[in-house]
């Protein structure tokens, strides 16, 4: 493995908080809990698109870029990380976000305005155009746009999340403790791709679990299939021989709900329960989403009473004022 070579942007602070859940286990009564704080990774209110950005702008640095290019949802968290990272490194920013404009700008949203990017809306059905449009457009103004993909994921990206592999197993030698599952919400398959990468190239001998949180199982591996092709990408990028396949890769399914971004009961009650027993806020559509299967999980029995088990918190807090209507209320 060869991290050296790659050109990499320090913009995350770094380790993250490893925090045990102690009240919180014992009102469930085992298993051991743990979280991963990548909530706190410290750009802009932090979250995981920090870890791939440091390499994806470190990139855009290296070859002379002007200005970011990426697209998303009207609350992107990969899309405000994306404009603060810009700002941070005197780059602009371009973002094209599907979806309707809201009357007022909040949550994510009204971030990326204050952080300075320029906002197209589209259809979502045209991004791959109106990508190539704007790319055009600005070379012909003489720019130097770089563009990155939907959530920070292919391979370079990727990097980020093998390199917090690396630091998480720094961490469990340093506490000389075990950690027998890894649980998080998955979407565009970045950060699962590096973490099952850094897992290998790590000698992490816990379970990689990621939750699906807008997918349902359509039994034909098409997700892990992207998932492992991803982690060879970043496998390429480190120079390393390591290859994954699919049997590799776990995803669990069924927590979809109402579908991405439509917060249910699973949600609301992770996001509470958390911030009750223990001062953390989740975000209503990736980690609210994943932490309530992890407790659905839990409450089936799937992990031991003794074994530990590990919450990566990969952000999104934000979002949760752009969802005040749903999560407010008096119980
Ligand atoms: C983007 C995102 C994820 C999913 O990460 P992927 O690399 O796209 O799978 C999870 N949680 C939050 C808060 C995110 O913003």
């Amino acid at each position: 493995m060869n991290l050296e070579s790659l050109p990499r942007v320090r913009l995350a602070q770094l380790p993250t908080p490893l925090i045990r859940l102690e009240r919180l286990s014992r009102k469930l009564n085992g298993p051991h809990l743990w979280i991963k704080r990548d909530d706190q990774t410290g750009l802009a209110f932090g979250g995981n698109k920090t870890r791939k950005l440091e390499f994806l702008v470190g990139e855009a640095l290296a070859q002379g870029a002007d200005t970011l290019v990426t697209l998303g949802v009207g609350q992107s968290n990969h899309c405000r990380q994306t404009a603060a990272a810009a700002a941070a490194t005197g780059l602009r920013c371009e973002l094209l976000l599907n979806g309707q404009p809201p009357e007022w700008p909040n949550g994510n949203l009204l971030l990326d305005e204050l952080l300075g990017a320029q906002v197209h809306w589209i259809e979502r059905a045209q991004r791959a155009e109106k990508l190539r449009e704007l790319e055009t457009s600005r070379r012909e103004e003489g720019r130097k746009p770089y563009l990155i993909p939907v959530g920070g994921s292919n391979g370079l990206g990727a990097v980020g999340y093998v390199i917090a592999m690396l630091e998480l197993q720094e961490q469990l030698r340093a506490l000389s403790q075990r950690m027998d599952h890894l649980v998080f919400a998955s979407s565009s398959g970045g950060t699962q791709a590096g973490m099952a990468l850094g897992a290998r190239l790590a000698g992490f001998t816990g379970r990689v679990t990621g939750i699906s949180i807008d997918r349902n199982d359509p039994g034909q591996f098409e997700f892990e299939d992207e998932i492992a092709h991803l982690a060879n990408a970043g496998a390429k990028q480190l120079d390393s021989a390591a290859r994954l396949t699919r049997e590799d890769v776990e995803v669990i399914y069924g927590y979809r709900g109402a579908g991405y971004g439509i917060m249910g009961e699973l949600e609301r009650e992770a996001i509470r329960l958390l911030a009750r027993e223990e001062g953390i806020l989740l975000d209503p559509v990736y980690a609210g989403r994943a932490f309530g299967a992890l407790l659905d999980l839990i409450r089936q029995g799937r992990f031991k009473r003794d074994e530990s088990v590990l919450f990566w918190h990969t952000g999104g807090a934000p979002a949760l004022f752009a969802y005040a209507r749903e999560l407010s209320g008096t119980t």
